[in-house]
């Protein structure tokens, strides 16, 4: 028999939404494909370069019912959770799974400061790993890395020479290469892309550089 209470629970559910809106996915594995971002409100995280500063107060109480019928007006099948950071929301693991359920191909961007172990397995983590010049380096929470499969994708902001020698230590300490897709990308207006790019050809090393498309054609307008 269906449990009913639980039922009704879940369909009672809502999670606090900043925004949700239709724009060209700006970085990873989809860059260039037109998506769906539901941008949760509210992070516990505080990183220098913060460029979704917005999204950690206000917002608004969405039934997940109402999130997925907002979602279905557009037709893609992409769709990016992000915030803020999504997973300090409890009900953001229901939204993924109902998410996957629906057919979307869903991804997830989180600051890897909370656990990831709970997100369904049909999602692409694109998981931080928060260098020392975010200045929340210490956030980082390690044991996430064993979670990583090669349907994931691991990622370095990176703001300087310093920065980017570590994220190659990690690298190495972490055997990353191994476990998933690693992304380069710069801190906007810190470091130069062209600076990264030679770094990383000098080096040979066989992670992806990424540019932030959003920020070059929109100039990090909210909501783009
Ligand atoms: S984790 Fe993301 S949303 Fe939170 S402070 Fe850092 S950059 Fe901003």
């Amino acid at each position: 028999m269906p449990d009913i209470d639980k039922e009704a629970d879940e369909s009672a559910s809502r999670l606090r939404i900043t925004e949700i809106f239709y724009s060209l996915q700006g970085e990873s594995r989809t860059s260039g494909y037109a998506t769906v971002f539901i941008r949760l409100t509210g992070c516990p995280l505080r990183c220098e370069y913060c460029d979704t500063t917005y999204a950690f107060k206000g917002g608004e109480w969405v039934l997940l019912n109402d999130i997925l019928s907002e979602v279905k007006k557009y037709d893609t099948k992409y769709i990016t959770v992000t915030g803020g950071e999504p997973l300090a929301q409890k009900k953001c693991i229901t939204l993924l799974k109902n998410l996957c359920d629906e057919g979307y191909d869903v991804s997830l961007e989180t600051s890897g400061a909370l656990d990831i172990s709970k997100v369904d397995k049909r999602v692409s983590r694109v998981m931080d790993l928060k260098t020392p010049a975010s200045k929340e380096e210490d956030k980082n929470r390690y044991e996430n890395i064993e979670f990583l499969t090669p349907h994931d994708q691991l990622k370095f902001v990176i703001c300087d020479r310093n920065d980017y020698e570590w994220a190659v230590a990690k690298i190495n300490e972490y055997d990353l290469l191994s476990r998933c897709e690693v992304l380069f990308s710069t801190s906007h207006q810190q470091l130069k892309p062209q600076t990264l790019a030679d770094w990383i050809l000098e080096d040979q090393l066989a992670v992806r550089f990424q540019m932030q498309l959003h920020k070059y054609l929109w100039n990090d307008e909210p909501g783009r």
